[in-house]
C-alpha cells in the first residue's frame, strides 16, 4: 500500500504566496499614498494663493478678470452667494451635485477649505462670509504634493522591503544549518543534530541528511569493527601456526589452522563478491516448492526440517541462484542460533507468494532487529567460532531481495525464536 505522506507547504508554494501578498500589499500602498498625497495636502500655500486670487478677481468676483485668471491658470470656477451665481464653465461641479457623493456633506458642514476630488478631479472648496468659490483643478498636479508622495512611498516600500527580506531569510534560514551539517559531515561527525523543524523539502532534506550520516558512521563502525574482528580470529590460528613450527607440531595440525585462516579469508571474500554482483539478474521461470526442497536437500542435518506445504507449486519468475543465497543465508542462520526444528512453509494468492522460515532458537532482541539487515551488524557482539559470520548474510539478503522488487520481513522474541519472511509480488 502507497504510503500517505503528511500534509506540507512546498518551499516553492511559501514564495509564490509571499511574493503574491507582497505584490498586493505595494499596490496598496502605492494607491493609498498617491490618494493621500492628493486629497489630504495641507492648504496653506493654497490659502494664500487664494487670498491674493481673491484679491485679484474679488469677492464676489469680477467675471471678466475671474474669466483670464482661469484661462491663465488652467483652472474652472463657480460662485455661489444667496445674490449671486456664476461660473466659467458648465463642467465645474455645482454644490448640489458635490453633495451627492460621499462625504462631501460633512466635511463641506465642517470645515471653511478643503480639497475634494471629484469625477477623478481635484476641487477645492473656499467658503467666505460673502460666497463660496469651487476653483476645478483641470491639472491634478496642482494638488498632488510629489514630495510628500516621494517621501511615503520610500519609507512604506522600505518597511515592506524589510519585512520581504526578513520572512524570506527566516524561510531560507534552514540551508544555512544544512551547510553547517554537511561541514561537519565532512569533518568526521557523522552523528548529527540538524534543528530543522519546518514541514517541507528542506525539513525532509534535513530528516535525509541526518539519517545519511548515522549510517555511513555505523558503517564506518562496523568496517572498523569489522578489521578488528577479521586481524583477532586471524591471529590466532596464525599464532597456533608460529608455536607449533617451534615446538615441532604435527602437520596435521599446522594444516588444520591454515585451513582455517583460508576459510575464513574465502568466506569474507566471497561476501563481498556476492554483494558486487547482487543488481544482475538472471531471471527464469521457478517452481518456488522446488526450488526449497533442492536448497533444503543440500543440508546434512535432514532431520531439522520441517517443510510444510511441499504441496504448493507457486510459479515465480526469479533469479533462481540468488533466491537460494537468499534462502541459504536465512537457514544458515537458523541453524546457527536454534538447535531445534526449522519450520518452512510457502504461502500464496493472487497477489503474493511468500516463503516463511521459522526457527525456535535464541530470538534477536528488539533494539537489534531493526539492524540486522545492515552490512556488518551482529546481534550477538561476540564473534565465536560457532556462530563464524561477519553481519554480511543478510544484507546481502537484503539487496537480492530488493533488485526483486521484493520484501525481507522478520518478527523474533528474545528466546523464542526468529520467523523470516520472503514476500514477494506476482505481478511485477
Ligand atoms: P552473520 O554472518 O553474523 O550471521 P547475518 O547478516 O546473517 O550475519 O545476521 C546478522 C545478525 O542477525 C547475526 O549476527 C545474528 O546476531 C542475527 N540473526 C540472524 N538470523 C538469526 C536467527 N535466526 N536467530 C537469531 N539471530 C539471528
Amino acid at each position: 500500500m502507497k504510503e500517505k505522506k503528511p500534509f506540507r507547504f512546498s518551499i516553492f508554494f511559501k514564495l509564490i504566496l509571499i511574493v503574491i501578498l507582497f505584490g498586493a500589499f505595494i499596490d496598496l500602498s502605492v494607491f493609498e499614498v498617491i490618494k493621500m498625497s492628493t486629497d489630504t495636502r495641507e492648504p496653506g500655500p493654497m490659502r494664500r494663493a487664494e487670498k491674493i486670487l481673491i484679491s485679484l478677481i474679488g469677492n464676489p468676483p469680477d467675471t471678466v478678470r475671474a474669466r483670464i485668471f482661469c484661462k491663465d491658470m488652467g483652472w474652472n470656477m463657480r460662485y455661489i452667494s444667496p445674490s449671486f451665481k456664476w461660473t466659467s464653465s458648465d463642467s465645474t461641479p455645482t454644490i448640489e451635485q458635490l453633495s451627492k457623493s460621499t462625504g462631501f456633506a460633512e466635511k463641506y458642514q465642517a470645515e471653511d477649505h478643503f480639497v475634494y476630488l471629484y469625477n477623478s478631479l481635484p476641487n477645492i472648496i473656499y467658503k467666505t462670509p460673502t460666497g463660496t468659490y469651487i476653483l476645478q483643478l483641470l491639472n491634478p498636479h496642482d494638488v498632488f504634493d510629489e514630495q510628500r508622495a516621494i517621501v511615503s512611498l520610500v519609507l512604506v516600500l522600505s518597511i515592506v522591503l524589510l519585512t520581504f527580506y526578513f520572512i524570506v531569510r527566516k524561510l531560507l534560514k534552514p540551508l544555512k544549518l544544512l551547510s553547517v551539517a554537511v561541514q561537519e559531515v565532512s569533518d568526521g561527525n557523522y552523528y548529527i543534530n540538524i534543528p530543522v523543524k519546518s514541514h517541507d523539502e528542506l525539513g525532509e532534506l534535513a530528516g535525509s541528511i541526518t539519517s545519511m550520516a548515522s549510517k555511513i558512521g555505523d558503517s564506518i563502525k562496523a568496517k572498523e569493527q569489522l578489521l578488528l574482528d577479521v586481524s583477532h580470529e586471524l591471529r590466532t590460528p596464525l599464532t597456533r601456526i608460529k608455536l607449533g613450527l617451534e615446538v615441532d607440531s604435527p602437520k596435521e595440525k599446522i594444516d588444520e589452522d591454515i585451513n582455517e585462516m583460508e576459510t575464513m579469508i574465502s568466506g569474507l571474500l566471497e561476501s563481498y563478491r556476492s554483494e558486487s554482483n547482487v543488481e544482475v539478474l538472471n531471471l527464469s521461470k521457478t517452481d518456488i516448492s522446488v526450488l526449497v526442497s533442492d536448497t533444503i536437500e543440500e543440508y546434512l542435518s535432514q532431520e531439522r526440517f520441517k517443510f510444510l506445504t511441499p504441496e504448493k507449486h507457486e510459479q515465480l519468475i526469479i533469479d533462481e541462484e540468488k533466491i537460494q543465497t537468499v534462502l541459504r543465508n536465512i537457514i544458515n542462520n537458523a541453524l546457527k542460533y536454534s538447535s531445534g526444528d526449522i519450520e518452512i512453509s510457502i504461502e500464496g494468492d493472487l497477489r503474493f507468494v511468500k516463503i516463511i522460515i521459522k526457527d525456535f532458537g535464541v530470538g534477536i532482541s528488539a533494539g537489534d532487529l531493526p539492524y540486522i539487515f545492515e552490512p556488518f551488524y551482529r546481534a550477538d557482539h561476540s564473534r565465536t567460532r560457532a556462530t563464524g559470520g561477519f553481519g554480511l548474510g543478510l544484507s546481502i539478503c537484503k539487496k537480492i531481495m530488493d533488485a526483486h522488487n521484493a520484501k525481507i520481513l522478520v518478527t523474533s522474541e528474545p528466546n523464542l525464536g526468529t520467523e523470516f519472511t520472503l514476500v514477494f509480488n506476482k505481478q511485477r
